[in-house]
């Protein structure tokens, strides 16, 4: 084993499931110290059961929309492991799949909220951490953040996607003379719970009209989808002094459906 991440401390958002949670599996392969973040504390409590290297894995139920629990949480996993080295905001919600005159405000406040203004807020209480020693943050963005995707109705989950974008490469720029780098991953179709709980069908039968070529045949490669895991590879890459001259760039994990 590499062990290359051996003494990083590496926070996560969205920890519990999906991508997040193979990452924390990957983290703690490498060596790393992990401390996991996510709204859903039962999720968390479980995931400890089926993780190696548990020793090296804390974790603090926190939603990333409130800015009062989420510096509590950061903050104290910090203290907990001593200094921190990796962030990897990905915490994140499809939201309500609609056409836009359905949807609401309140809808607006839930995609938004839990994906861009969770992005600045973990950003905001990381960064004071990561200007002592330097840095890697990874934010989980999306293919939806830079161009129609087929994905009809997710106009406010793109929008948040495309502003985690936009913030990100600021965020680069401020933060380069810290030696904190920041890199956006924009993953196509991964077999995660969020596509479990979200209702596209529905969408495509009875209230949209322009056909949705999704998920079938939207991925050149593995047309249902990736793996976790073969996200949780680019996000160590990213994460990792292997790309230490890469910041403020947008990484494609689809499958190649930007191809088409
Ligand atoms: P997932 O549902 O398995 O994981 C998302 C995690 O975020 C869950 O553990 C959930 O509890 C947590 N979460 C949700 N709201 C939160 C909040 N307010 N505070 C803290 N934690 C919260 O899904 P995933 O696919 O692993 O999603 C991870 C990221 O990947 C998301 O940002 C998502 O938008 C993005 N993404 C996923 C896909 C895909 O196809 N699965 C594609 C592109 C981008």
């Amino acid at each position: 084993m590499s062990q290359s991440l051996l003494d990083k401390v590496a926070i996560i958002t969205g920890g519990s499931s999906g991508i997040g949670r193979s990452t924390a599996k990957r983290f703690l392969k490498e060596g790393a110290k992990v401390g996991l973040i996510d709204v859903d504390g039962e999720a968390l409590q479980a995931l400890k059961e089926d993780i190696d290297h548990h020793d090296r894995l804390h974790f603090r139920t926190a939603d990333v929309s409130d800015a009062a629990g989420l510096k509590q949480a950061i903050d104290g996993l910090v203290e907990g492991f001593g200094h921190l080295d990796i962030a990897f905001i990905n915490a994140g919600v499809n939201g309500h799949v609609a056409p836009i005159e359905d949807l609401t405000e309140q809808d607006w406040h839930h995609t938004l909220e839990t994906n861009f203004k969770g992005t600045f807020l973990t950003m905001k209480y990381v960064v004071p951490h990561l200007k002592t020693n330097g840095g890697s943050v990874v934010i989980t963005s999306s293919v939806n953040g830079n161009r129609e995707f087929g994905n009809i109705g997710m106009s406010l989950y793109s929008a948040s996607k495309a502003a985690q974008m936009a913030f990100g490469k600021m965020a680069a720029l401020e933060l380069s003379n810290y030696n904190i780098r920041v890199n956006m991953i924009c993953p196509g179709f991964v077999k995660t719970n969020i596509m479990d709980n979200t209702d596209f069908e529905h969408q495509r039968l009875k209230k949209v009209d322009i056909p949705v070529n999704y998920p079938e045949g939207a991925q050149p490669l593995k047309h249902d989808g990736a793996e976790p895991k073969e996200v949780s590879n680019l996000v160590y890459f990213l994460a990792s002094d292997l790309s230490s001259h890469i910041t403020g760039t947008e990484v494609y994990i689809d499958g190649g459906s930007t191809l088409l």
